[in-house]
């Protein structure tokens, strides 16, 4: 399985991801997208590549669930 996982040093908040799997991404308090469900890519959209594909900035990375970085995201 994998997940989405946002560097929000490179998002510019344009809202593609959010519009495109809202119930994967949303907005954080400081008008960055975060990923609020990880395990919810898979169901709407697959591997969330089309929200990673859209980025402007390429923020989105889609990663390997289990490894460190995807635990990290997953806030575990
Ligand atoms: S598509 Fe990229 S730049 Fe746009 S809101 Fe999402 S993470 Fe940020």
């Amino acid at each position: 399985m994998v997940i989405p996982v946002i560097d929000k040093e490179l998002c510019i908040s344009c809202g593609n991801c959010v519009d495109i799997c809202p119930d994967v991404f949303n907005w954080d308090v400081d008008d960055k997208a975060e990923v609020i469900d990880p395990n919810g890519c898979g169901t709407k959209c697959p591997d969330c590549q089309e929200a990673a594909d859209s980025c402007p900035t390429n923020a989105i990375t889609i990663k390997e669930s289990g490894g460190a970085e995807a635990s990290e995201a997953a806030g575990q």
